[in-house]
Order: structure tokens, then sequence, then C-alpha cells
């Protein structure tokens, strides 16, 4: 995690999910698929070069299924 800047991690939301897999190509370090195709999103807490493949993730996600949970200091 970079200096001054809050943890966050990673999450999915898996109803709103239609698990088509365009986050997974743009963070592939953070995004793994199940065997039906649905995001296994990595929880810890994001590094500054995570936090930029997954704001990539977030931003194409069709179904604004994936967003960033704050995490304590
Ligand atoms: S891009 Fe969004 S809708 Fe598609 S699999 Fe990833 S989280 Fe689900």
């Amino acid at each position: 995690m970079a200096a001054n800047q809050h943890p966050v991690r990673l999450r999915v939301d898996p109803v709103a999910c239609d698990g088509i897999g365009i986050c997974t190509h743009l963070a592939p370090t953070l995004i793994t698929v199940d065997s039906w195709g649905f995001p296994i999103v990595a929880g810890h807490p994001l590094s500054k070069r995570d936090r930029k493949s997954a704001d990539a993730a977030i931003a194409a996600c069709p179904r604004r299924a994936l967003f960033l949970d704050d995490l304590p200091n």
C-alpha cells in the first residue's frame, strides 16, 4: 500500500456480477475465476500497483459489480 493512502481491498457483488469476466483480464493478479466463470477476488489490502489494475477493472465492469472496500488502518 502506498504511503498516505487509505487501505482498501477489492470486492465483488456476486448478485450484480454476470460472470463474463472482463475484470480477470484487467486485473489478473487480483481476480481469478471459479469453475462457472465467476470472479474470485483477492481480499488483501491493495498495493499501489494493485490499485491501478483494480481501478481499471472497476471502470470496465459493465454491471458495476466491483468496488473498493475501506479497511481499518
Ligand atoms: S467485469 Fe464485472 S460483471 Fe464481469 S465478471 Fe467481472 S465483476 Fe462480474
